[in-house]
């Protein structure tokens, strides 16, 4: 048995429902899976095949996809294969749920792209704990941990910001897009890729709306020289970086 990852804070809560797509086939184990999502804060989309899970996905990008390893048509594992091979969707946090026990089958669907796999029957604290795990590792912005970075420290859990120890006075679009930067930085995001994290995907809004709260965000900044360590990369997008 793989242990399972558990915060290093026992308070941290993930505190937005996350959304879930669940990709199952037996009508009684998805409606299980879906009445405890729920009971744990979490929003459900059912599904019974891959087919009609790449539909949705197309519609709009989950938090989370629970796939059954075996479904009619395309199997579990091809599923996932496809989500990986996709621009879109392939960092989209995935947990592989099966009956097979065997060793191989097992590295096959972590092979295939899955970030965790759960064997039947499974409980429902396991379940929940590896989907906390899961978005946690992969989705860090939707956790309550605290998010630190040089001088600027950011509490999900009492929405406070302060940089170089004073604290700064965010709107509720920059918080998120704070968050986010802080959650993943390093690394460059182009406009439509901040509007797919911090909107929502397939929202429908302009991209200059991220300039303009991306402005917003470094003028609350500003006082504190931290707006530097967010940098507009030219032709590209935006980046949180550590070396200005
Ligand atoms: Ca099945």
């Amino acid at each position: 048995m793989e242990t399972i990852t558990l915060s290093p804070t026992p308070t941290s809560e993930v505190h937005l429902g996350a959304r879930i797509l669940v990709v199952e086939d037996e009508t009684a184990i998805q409606e299980l899976i879906a009445l405890n999502l729920s009971q744990a804060g979490h929003e459900a989309t059912l599904v019974g095949d891959a087919q009609e899970a790449l539909e949705r996905v197309r519609d709009s990008l989950p938090d989370l996809v629970l796939v059954d390893w075996m479904l009619p048509g395309m199997s579990g594992v091809d599923l996932v294969r496809r989500l990986r091979a996709n621009e879109r969707t392939r960092s989209v946090p995935i947990i592989m749920l099966t009956a097979r026990v065997e060793e191989a089958d097992k590295l096959l669907g972590l092979e295939s792209g899955a970030d965790d796999y759960i064997t039947k029957p499974f409980s429902i604290r396991e379940l929940n704990a590896r989907i906390k795990a899961v978005l946690r590792r992969r989705a860090p912005q939707m956790t309550e941990d605290l998010a630190q970075f040089k001088g600027l420290t950011l509490d999900p859990g009492t929405h406070r910001v302060s940089a170089q120890g004073t604290e700064v006075d965010l709107g509720p679009t920059e918080f998120k897009l704070l968050h986010f930067f802080m959650t993943h930085p390093e690394r460059v995001y182009s406009r439509t890729q901040i509007l797919d994290h911090v909107w929502g995907d397939h929202v429908f809004i302009e991209e200059r709306t991220v300039d303009v709260h991306i402005r917003r965000l470094r003028a609350a900044l500003e006082p504190s020289g931290t707006d530097q360590l967010l940098q507009t990369v030219r032709g590209s997008g935006y980046r949180l970086t550590a070396l200005p």
